[in-house]
């Protein structure tokens, strides 16, 4: 149709057929999404014309967030929308529409939080994609659809606290809270990859209380148990909050320490060895460790693990109380 040729009021009648037409469609499309998208929160669509920035959709899209049809425009901006969005979701969500945009992803998908009225956020699914484009292929129309997926962010966000607290909880020794044997193991692991190859030091200490069993003998295991606790305490005090302290079992705890050679990890260890000395254990009990060192150079996690048990052993075999590294 030749527009150039049309009266300003014929215009203006196209532009209302139009309009009218337009109402017309998203309305039976908002029918028909609820009877195609019945499933629970589902909005319904929405419609992005891009070179008048236009956003028109579903009233259920901004209703959800707690305003009256009437408060906003049926015709809005997109930043109406995009400025709710929460700030740690938005460049997420503008790095996927622009992704789509320069063709880099074939449908345009995010999940976001959005402010609603009241301040509280929900969580939108949000996707879409260009519908028209100009004949040099630039995007000239997008149309998406919008789910509010709230209830299930929720229920997502409790299973992975909880499985984290699960993963914790098969990581922790329940006595002393310290890291367990299986997490040490696995951290050691890591490390020595870390490690393998490159300048950085690595080292380890055993540490193991002295003549405990005469200590559970004297004054009973709820006590000993109690000096477990204490030592671990004492340990995780001590130590840099890049190294990892964990009980490897028994009276026997690991220290690992990233970035330290044999010297650093022995005066981190004689460290904890004079605040035991020093601490007022329960029923005055007299507590000491010994500890060995062993500094990686090529070993694996047990070989290491060994070379600091030999050093320990030396330790106790030479009077106890003391660090050999
Ligand atoms: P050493 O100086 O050579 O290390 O002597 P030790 O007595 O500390 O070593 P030994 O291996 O002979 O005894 C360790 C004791 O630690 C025996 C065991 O009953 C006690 N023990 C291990 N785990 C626990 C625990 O969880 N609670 C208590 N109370 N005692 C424990
Ligand atoms: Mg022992
Ligand atoms: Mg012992």
């Amino acid at each position: 149709m030749d527009y150039l040729a049309f009266s300003k009021e014929q215009l203006l009648d196209v532009i209302s057929d139009l309009t009218m037409l337009n109402e017309q469609l998203l309305f039976e499309s908002n029918q028909e999404t609820k009877l195609n998208y019945s499933w629970s929160g589902n909005l319904g669509h929405w419609y992005w014309s891009i070179k008048s920035n236009k956003v028109t959709f579903n009233p259920l899209k901004i209703t959800t967030l707690g305003f009256s049809e009437d408060e906003v425009p049926s015709n809005v901006t997109y930043q109406v929308f995009t400025d709710r969005i929460h700030p740690d979701d938005y460049q997420t969500t503008m790095d996927a529409m622009l992704a789509h945009l320069y063709g880099k992803a074939l449908v345009y998908e995010a999940e976001y939080r959005i402010r609603c009225k009241d301040g509280e956020y929900r969580w939108y699914y949000d996707r879409g994609r260009i519908t028209r484009r100009d004949p040099k292929g630039k995007p000239l129309f997008l149309a998406g659809i919008v789910f509010d997926i709230t209830d299930r962010k929720a229920r997502q966000i409790e299973l992975e606290r909880i499985n984290l607290e699960l993963s914790e909880k098969t990581m922790t020794d329940e006595l002393t809270q310290l890291k367990n044997q299986r997490a040490l193991i696995e951290h050691l692991k890591n490390e020595i990859e870390r490690a393998h190859g490159s300048k950085e030091k690595l080292s380890v200490l055993m540490l193991d209380i002295d003549d405990f069993k005469k200590i559970n003998d004297r004054h009973g295991h709820v006590v000993g148990d109690t000096v477990l606790a204490d030592v671990a305490a004492i340990i995780s005090r001590s130590i840099r909050s890049k190294d990892m302290a964990g009980r490897y079992g028994g009276e026997e705890f690991m220290v690992i320490f990233p970035d330290a050679d044999a010297n650093i990890a022995a005066g981190i260890a004689d460290r904890i060895l004079k605040s035991v000395e020093a601490f007022s254990f329960q029923e005055n009990v007299r507590v000491t460790l010994s500890g060995g060192v062993g500094e990686y150079s090529t070993e694996s996690v047990p070989e290491l693990i060994d070379k600091a048990d030999k050093n320990l052993y030396e330790a106790k075999r030479s009077g106890k109380n003391r660090v050999i590294g």
